[in-house]
């Protein structure tokens, strides 16, 4: 196993920058994983690390050792497609083998890695199978095996469970975290699903236009991010982006004032006027039953949609005065009816402000 170390690396397609000057360094073992919107270069930093792809400029280790001239087959990778890529005239067992056999390991010492293999991923019963009798489920499993099996140094993943359903989707990433705890290969995963990326992730790194936006432990993507993309991004529902202005006695949200956080207070230095968006996860909104407005954090919504979950209740609800509309997050026992007025206590301690984008 080895480290996976970044410098300043660079692609560009004719004049399209896929990615610019990313570094980064992944410590022996952890699980990474990189997302970001569809086109934000994940795919091309994976690839850059396979070997697939070539840098403009930069410099990539594995381990100690400088790899840019490397070619893929030498790089001791292994990659896991969104498509799986088996081989389809061929088994299971010789799916799981083949990396092995060409590199002419001892046959016996094959069939006794192709049977541990199995039994780790639950496939001993399917060895004889070809993949076309096998659920995309068990064809993923078929995909991860093969590319564990030849222990590789590094296990870059591209978007493996896309094509799964969503049970076997959860399922299969439970399977992947447990493998990843067992096995503790460094491992970089692609994903542009949040959800595969806050569960599965030793470090996040959330990208953007090929930039890196922030990387981090994924409670501190969730609870500090750098900017209003992370904000947006990392969150379901997402994190509700208010737009206000700044002025003498706080912000003003639509005629609504919500004052300046304590903690934020000599924080940052705007001028009166400007305007900027104030972003709140809904979890830090509640119903408030004091509707004297008294208090200096309530907001005043008309509520346009409830979407009953069970255990919870989703509620979107317009803002007096504006389209903009806020996500609450209620208890399952909460219903109210579209067109009721809700006053919202905001929890300002969970208050961030960011530019106007
Ligand atoms: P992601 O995996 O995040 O969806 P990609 O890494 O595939 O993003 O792509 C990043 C950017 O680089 C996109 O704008 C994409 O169109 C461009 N790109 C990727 N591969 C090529 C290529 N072979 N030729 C030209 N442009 C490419």
């Amino acid at each position: 196993m080895a480290n996976v170390r970044l410098e300043s690396i660079k692609r560009r397609f004719n004049n399209v920058t896929a990615i610019e000057d990313i570094t980064f360094e992944i410590p022996d073992g952890e699980f990474w994983v990189l997302v970001g919107p569809s086109g934000c270069g994940k795919s091309t930093i994976l690839r850059t690390i396979a070997g697939l792809e070539n840098a403009t400029s930069g410099n990539l280790y594995i381990g100690e050792q400088l790899v840019n001239n490397i070619p893929a087959r030498q790089r001791d990778v292994a990659m896991v497609f969104q498509n799986y890529a088996l081989y389809p005239h061929m088994s299971v067992a010789e799916n799981i083998a083949f990396g092995m056999k060409m590199r002419k390991i001892d046959p016996k010492l094959i069939q006794q890695r192709v049977g541990e293999v199995a039994r780790s991923l639950s496939l001993e019963h399917l060895l004889d199978r070809k993949p076309k009798q096998l659920s995309g489920g068990q064809q993923q499993r078929v995909a991860l095996g093969r590319a564990i099996a030849r222990q590789a140094q590094v296990f870059l993943l591209d978007e493996p469970l896309s094509n799964l359903d969503a049970q076997l989707r959860d399922d299969t990433r439970a399977e992947l975290k447990q493998l990843h705890q067992a096995l503790r290969n460094t491992t970089v995963y692609v994903t542009h699903d949040q959800v595969e990326a806050m569960t599965l992730a030793d470090k996040i790194v959330v990208l953007n236009g090929g930039q890196i936006q922030q990387i981090g432990e994924p409670q501190t993507i969730y609870n500090q991010p750098t900017n209003r993309m992370v904000a947006t991004f990392i969150g379901n529902p997402p994190m509700n982006i208010l737009p206000a202005k700044f002025t003498a006695n706080g912000f003003d949200v639509f005629g609504q004032i919500l004052p300046v956080p304590l903690q934020m207070k000599g924080k940052f230095n705007l001028p009166t006027g400007k305007q900027v968006d104030l972003g709140i996860r809904p979890e830090y909104i509640t119903i408030s039953s004091n509707s004297s407005n008294s208090s200096n954090s309530l907001i005043s919504v008309e509520v346009k949609v409830v979407e009953p979950l069970g255990r919870e209740t989703l509620i979107r609800a317009g803002l007096a005065g504006s389209t903009e509309t806020i996500n609450i997050q209620a208890a399952g026992n909460v219903h109210p009816h579209p067109g009721e007025i809700l006053n919202l206590a905001l929890d300002l301690d969970y208050l961030f402000v960011f530019d106007t984008a």
